[in-house]
């Protein structure tokens, strides 16, 4: 019997990579899809076999449908988490169109052509889960991103909107919204100065792991665990997002 796919955009690094590695473990077989041909090499050396590993950009519609279709030849299509992102911390009046641009694309067109594809697949397969992943950037306005942060809050209030419209074909779609998680993207983009005023912010007083937020994406794939849930957008974030006043303590 063919085994069931999830199909992961993103997927050769970070939060995707594990987000992969997840859905292995649970023995599910895994379509991993990246623009990084280098860190896909890397992750097929961690993950062998039970993934593919495809080079796609999520904002090319033709590529994305292609990578799409093959994942769901290797299985029954049962997943998809669009991981794939890219961020920014630029003052809004420094920001410019071309950077404004290029954020949404990914961010949400990106997301969108990926939910979609796997959606088309999945109405006539069952249904199924699509994950995305947003941001606490997503829900509440933290300073430098004003393309990252409306990016997305597009995917969360986009997460709800296909939520509805596909409920009906058993297909459940939410979002995740990470706080602060060390990766690569992370890495590039947080000085010690950003990490020091995140610290301040985050009750939990640290940074998130990947595989803190890869079992929140595998529990929501899991139909045995979330069957009920969807159109949710669940943070993952240290009590970021539901933060007032803090403690003076620690
Ligand atoms: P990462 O850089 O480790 O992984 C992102 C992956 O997306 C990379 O491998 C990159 O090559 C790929 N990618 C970027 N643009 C692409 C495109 N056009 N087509 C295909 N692949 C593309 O970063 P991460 O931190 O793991 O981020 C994963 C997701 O989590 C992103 O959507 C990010 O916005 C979100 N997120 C991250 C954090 C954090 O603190 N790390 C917090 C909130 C949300």
């Amino acid at each position: 019997m063919p085994k069931d796919c999830v199909a992961i955009t993103g997927g050769a690094s970070g939060i995707g990579l594990a987000s992969a590695a997840a859905c292995v473990a649970r023995g599910w077989k895994v379509a991993v899809c990246d623009r990084d041909i280098r860190a896909l090499a890397a992750a097929e050396t961690r993950l062998g076999d039970r993934a593919t590993y495809t080079a796609v950009d999520v904002t090319d519609e033709t590529a994305v449908e292609a990578w799409i279709e093959a994942a769901a030849g290797q299985g029954r299509l049962i997943g998809c988490v669009t991981s794939a992102g890219r961020g920014a911390d630029v003052p809004a009046l420094q920001t410019g169109a071309d950077l404004f641009r290029a954020i949404h694309e990914v961010n949400v067109l990106g997301t969108f052509l990926a939910a979609k594809a796997a959606a088309r697949v999945m109405q006539d397969t069952g249904g199924g889960s699509i994950v995305t992943i947003a941001s606490v950037s997503g829900v509440r306005g933290s300073k430098g991103r004003v393309a990252y942060g409306s990016s997305k809050a597009a995917v969360i209030n986009m997460t709800q909107v296909l939520a509805v419209d596909l409920a009906h074909k058993g297909i459940r779609v939410n979002a995740v919204c990470p706080g602060p998680v060390e990766t690569p993207m992370v890495a590039e983009i947080h000085d010690q100065a950003t990490r020091d005023h995140w610290l301040r912010h985050v009750p939990m007083r640290r940074y998130g792991t990947v595989d803190e937020i890869a079992s929140l994406v595998a529990f929501l794939l899991d139909e045995t665990q979330s069957s009920f849930v969807t159109g949710q957008a669940i943070a993952a974030d240290g009590g970021f997002a539901g933060a007032g006043l803090t403690s003076l303590q620690g």
